[in-house]
């Protein structure tokens, strides 16, 4: 398999989808916030949509960065701008994907990458999957992307990774929240979807849909 993207053309896909998650994360405020209302303190749909506006704020200087450059400073600005715990982990994500950027990104290549990526949200967060957090999702979903890439398209491969987003959300329905402000309501967490799963299963969709798109591919959805 080829590259993601030309190489002068990986920070016009960066912006689509930057543009994409940040749209989702708009149009999703009222939802995400009712989920952190069930198990938390109501406020991630306002975290994300503060990163959202910084973000798209910014769009304009991103873009004039090095892709590696622009990730980086993505995540500065969604650290800056979120004050809640989602904050420093999503600015953790953005930052490694930035800094272990690949000279040649090739799909296996950024896989690696943004499998590493997650690990590095892992230890920041000190959490790891099963706690009912972000990580049930952005886990198994960069997991099932570098296997996926392995041995079949590009296309094939953003499939398996928001299928695997799809079940990762699914599946901290019946988790006891161990990590976070849902840990303080313990049993109680059980039964709701964590709202940081949610955000994250959104932020992958729309990435995995601007690069299908720009790679003439559709999602199922
Ligand atoms: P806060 O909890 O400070 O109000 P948000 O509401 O914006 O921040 O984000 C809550 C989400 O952050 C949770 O649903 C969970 O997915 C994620 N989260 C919180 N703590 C951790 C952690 N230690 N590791 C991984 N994810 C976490
Ligand atoms: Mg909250």
């Amino acid at each position: 398999m080829g590259r993601m993207s030309p190489p002068d053309g990986d920070i016009a896909v960066f912006l689509h989808c930057l543009q994409a998650v940040c749209g989702e994360l708009l149009a999703n405020e009222a939802e995400l916030s009712a989920l952190d209302r069930a198990i938390g303190d109501g406020d991630h749909g306002a975290n994300l949509c503060r990163a959202a506006h910084a973000l798209l704020e910014a769009a304009d200087d991103l873009s004039s960065l090095p892709l590696p450059k622009a990730l980086e400073r993505a995540g500065m600005l969604v650290v800056t701008s979120v004050g809640g715990a989602s904050g420093p982990l999503y600015g953790t994500m953005l930052m490694a994907l930035g800094r272990a950027w690949p000279q040649d990104a090739t799909a296996g290549a950024v896989a690696d990458v943004l499998e590493q990526a997650m690990e590095a949200v892992g230890r920041r967060g000190r959490s790891t999957v099963g706690e009912k957090t972000m990580l049930d999702v952005l886990v198994p979903a960069a997991r099932a992307f570098r296997e996926s890439v392995a041995s079949g398209s590009l296309g094939a491969a953003l499939q398996a990774m928001v299928d695997a987003a799809d079940s990762g959300l699914a599946a901290t329905r019946p988790m006891r929240a161990t990590k976070g402000r849902a840990a303080y309501v313990g049993e109680r967490s059980i039964g709701h979807l964590d709202p940081g799963a949610a955000s994250a299963r959104l932020c992958l969709r729309a990435v995995a849909r601007v690069l299908c798109e720009s790679g003439s591919k559709e999602l199922r959805s």
